[in-house]
């Protein structure tokens, strides 16, 4: 099969042939449609995550079809649509899954990080973590939903009832969570990159209440910002534009250095925290609302040779939404 490596001596991105992964016992084998690119690539690729398997697969937002199940597998049928997210296996042993917090699970394990991905025509996924997918989206605009979606779902379930919502860097994740969020009847303040004129039309295209760039306070007290840009000097500002009480959630995996702040953007009972990865039930809620709302994702579909480009528009946010490789 076709697949981009990521090689373990040059650290590059290649195309190459590799054989088709066979199924385990409880293991599904998908014919891969479509892998939604996710900014966590882009930090594997660069070296910022300690321990990825290498030669590797990345890719982590999987919509697929069942070609064959091994023979412990139960409940699916061959060509039945499933996403695969970021979580690819917990163990649901340890201290943490057994309190229902697989997303911390101690031997959890990554898709397109610990286990090869989607960047390839065809991927072996666990079952448990196959998630459904609702019928009425297409596969480009549902691989978004699978880490943009969930992660940003995730964090906005962090918020609370938080009224006044900001979300800083206007990507991926946000373009969509802005519209759980309106939905959910609250206001929301996007941030995007200072000079990047394109994202602020598109954050004000998707109906917030407000947009400006980062570098700028809101025009109101927020309560609660949701930090998805890996910006480390993004933390201080969101704490200065947060209410007493409330929160500052950092929601991507990698993000460069906090620099020091006085006490006083903390004092007051605001609560700085992160998100890390998902559970299956963050899944399953997320998937059925949003056909609800309904969620729209806006996508830039590139080719699986074109993998590379599409990473570097994702760093330079020359593209407005998500990026997907096609297969
Ligand atoms: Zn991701
Ligand atoms: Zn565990």
């Amino acid at each position: 099969m076709r697949a981009m490596v990521l090689e373990r001596a040059s650290r590059a991105l290649v195309e190459q042939r590799i054989p088709v992964p066979e199924p385990g016992p409880n293991e599904l084998l998908l014919k891969v449609r479509c892998t939604g690119v996710c900014r966590t690539d882009l930090h594997i690729l660069d070296g910022e995550l300690p321990s990825p398997r290498l030669p590797l697969v990345m890719g982590h937002q999987i919509v697929g079809t069942v070609v064959s199940q091994g023979g412990l597998v139960e409940g699916f049928a061959e060509g039945q649509r499933v996403g695969v997210p970021w979580l690819g296996w917990a163990c649901g042993d340890c201290r943490l899954c057994r309190m229902g917090r697989e997303n911390l699970c101690e031997r959890a394990e990554f898709t397109g990080y610990q286990r090869n991905g989607g960047y390839a025509e065809y991927a072996v996924v666990s079952p448990q973590f196959a998630l459904p997918l609702p019928g009425s989206y297409a596969d480009l605009q549902a691989a978004p939903l699978l880490c943009a979606g969930l992660i940003g779902y995730r964090a906005l379930a962090m918020a609370g009832d938080a009224q006044r919502i900001g979300l800083y860097g206007f990507g991926s994740a946000a373009h969509l969570i802005a519209q759980v969020a309106r939905y959910q009847g609250r206001e929301v303040y996007a941030f995007t990159r200072p000079g990047n004129e394109a994202q602020l039309i598109f954050a004000r295209s998707m109906g917030v209440d407000w947009a400006g760039p980062s570098d700028m306070p809101p025009p109101v007290t927020l309560d609660a910002a949701l930090v998805f840009a890996p910006n480390g000097n993004l933390v201080p500002r969101a704490l200065a534009a947060v209410v007493p009480g409330g929160s500052v959630i950092c929601a991507g995996i990698h993000m460069s250095e906090i620099p020091a702040f006085p006490y006083e953007l903390l004092w007051g009972e605001r609560t700085l925290r992160s998100v890390a990865n998902l559970t299956r039930r963050d899944g399953v809620e997320f998937m059925e609302l949003v056909p609800r709302v309904p969620v729209h994702s806006e996508v830039t579909a590139y080719a699986l040779h074109e993998l590379p480009r599409a990473l570097e528009d994702l760093r330079a946010s020359r593209l407005s939404g998500a990026a997907v490789v096609r297969l």
